[in-house]
């Protein structure tokens, strides 16, 4: 029988490590939803679609496809490969400028609906670790299990800075973990919230390996 393990929390909250390592122990495919918003915002910025217009930035998604690879045993700067049209963007949309504007574009319905599809067409794979804003609450809402990663933002913020090398820019990465807080939680459609019947974790407090080992030993007890 196929797992479907849902993955939510604010920005550098750990999903992406802790999702993988999880897919990893589980056996699933993992799925960094977050990536596809990143694509798309990096296919508007290059064609320069106004941010502002759900609609348009809608259609991008159809007219630029997405896709969410694996990474290959040499790619060790990844964990997963995000090609736009075909062309690897994985580390540009990590980008400043992808960060500033993401936010913008993930908040329109139009784009938000166009995204359903393509994600949950991700799950029906078999055994899939998703992470996101808004995967137990909108995407699988069905999900084997649901957990919620959080830290406190200066935990965030000190996570990234390092995991970009900058550990000197600590008050840049707090600024712009906030800025993207308030706009996720704030936003009117799918808005970061804590899914009904969710694991609690604060990676502030439990290392990686802790959190993989709690969500596993909560699967076991729904098996049991
Ligand atoms: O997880 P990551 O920081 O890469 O996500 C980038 C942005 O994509 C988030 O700040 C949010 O605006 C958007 N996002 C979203 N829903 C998801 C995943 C990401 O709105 N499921």
């Amino acid at each position: 029988m196929s797992t479907t393990v849902a993955i939510d929390g604010p920005s550098g909250a750990g999903k992406s490590t802790i999702g993988h390592a999880l897919a990893q122990r589980i056996d699933a495919t993992f799925v960094d939803t977050g990536l596809m918003y990143r694509a798309l915002t990096l296919a508007a910025l290059e064609r320069d679609v106004d941010l502002d217009d759900g609609p348009a930035l809608a259609t991008l998604v159809d007219a630029c496809p997405i896709e969410v690879e694996r990474a290959r045993p040499d790619q060790t700067d990844r964990l997963e490969t995000v090609l736009l049209d075909g062309r690897d963007v994985t580390l540009e949309v990590r980008s400043p400028r992808v960060d500033r504007a993401v936010s913008a574009v993930s908040r329109h319905p139009e784009v938000r609906d166009a995204m359903v599809g393509v994600q949950r067409a991700a799950a029906w794979r078999g055994s899939v670790v998703m992470v996101g804003r808004d995967i137990g609450t909108v995407i699988l809402p069905e999900a084997t299990m649901k957990v919620f990663l959080t830290a406190d933002a200066e935990v965030r913020a000190a996570r990234r800075a390092n995991e970009m090398g900058r550990p000197d820019r600590v008050d840049e990465y707090l600024e712009e973990i906030r800025r993207r807080d308030a706009a996720d939680s704030g936003r009117a459609v799918a808005p970061l919230r804590i899914p009904p019947g969710a694991l609690v974790l604060d990676t502030g407090k439990l290392a990686v390996d802790a959190c993989v080992e709690a969500i596993i030993e909560a699967l076991e007890r729904l098996d049991a």
